[in-house]
């Protein structure tokens, strides 16, 4: 279980988070929405452990992540992928950017392979990077270097990063914002095989038909704290917040 609890984020004098609490459990997919510039992407960021709560607490499993010391801390980290909303891949080849994945989690375990073979079919035993590619559809361009991809090619090499972390947590930032239906689908059927196999989701995303989609419970930030969270039907359809209900309807 992933947690933060009260948290609260500034840049400046500039509040952005403020006692915000939420949680993602295993097996569970956390639809996390609300209007650009709300904080989304800044509550990913401290579900990673990549950037510093100025108040509150980011727990992994009952453990408080920033009192411990910085290699303990590491090791946490090791257990969440996350996939930026923008890229963030190296200056490297498509490969060698999956690869990194795997170095930081130091094994391929066999439940990275029945993932990848529950999405693409049992397939003839290739090497890790091959396979966690494939799962995007980019098994044949572990060679291109990754300057050169398209956003959306970079955006799916971002999740196969991801995944060859094999994370208990998978944190994604608006992973399809760049992508066309076809591979929408693809990633959105990942996400559904992850959950499957007990791994922890929350999605950031702009698309509520998605949320719908994958999600079994969503959270709307409206700007101070979370408005609303529950059940993602529960919310759609029957808000218990006016302004979610603003929201939803695209007056907000
Ligand atoms: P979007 O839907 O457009 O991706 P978001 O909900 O993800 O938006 P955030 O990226 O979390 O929003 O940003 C929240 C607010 O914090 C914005 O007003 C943004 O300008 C500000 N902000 C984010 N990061 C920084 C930073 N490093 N320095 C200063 N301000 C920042
Ligand atoms: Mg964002």
């Amino acid at each position: 279980v992933l947690r933060a609890r009260d948290v609260a984020v500034s840049y400046g004098d500039e509040p952005v988070l403020e006692g915000l609490s939420v949680g993602v459990e295993a097996g569970d997919v956390l639809a996390v929405i609300g209007p650009s510039g709300v904080g989304k992407s800044t509550l990913l960021r401290l579900l990673a452990l990549a950037e510093t709560p100025d108040d509150g607490t980011v727990e992994l499993d009952g453990t408080d992540a920033w009192a411990l010391d910085n290699g303990d801390r590491l090791r946490l980290r090791r257990r969440i992928g996350m996939v930026f909303q923008e890229a963030n891949l190296f200056d490297a080849s498509v490969a060698r950017n999956v690869e990194y994945g795997l170095r930081v989690r130091r094994l391929w375990s066999d439940r990275l392979r029945d993932w990848a073979a529950s999405i693409v079919g049992p397939s003839t035993p290739t090497d890790a990077v091959t396979e966690a590619l494939s799962v995007v559809g980019l098994a044949d361009r572990g060679d291109q270097p990754a300057g050169s991809l398209s956003g959306g090619e970079a955006q799916r090499v971002s999740f196969a990063r991801a995944l060859a972390y094999d994370p208990d947590v998978l944190l994604l930032d608006e992973p399809t914002s760049d992508l066309d239906p076809r591979n929408t689908a693809l990633i959105e059927e990942a996400v559904s095989a992850a959950r499957d196999r007990g791994i922890g989701v929350v999605l950031a995303t702009h698309d509520m038909h998605q949320a719908e989609r994958v999600a079994d419970r969503a959270a709307v930030l409206l700007g101070d704290g979370i408005a609303e969270i529950g059940p993602t039907d529960r919310v759609f359809e029957d808000p218990n917040d006016d302004r979610t209900r603003q929201f939803i309807s695209g007056e907000l």
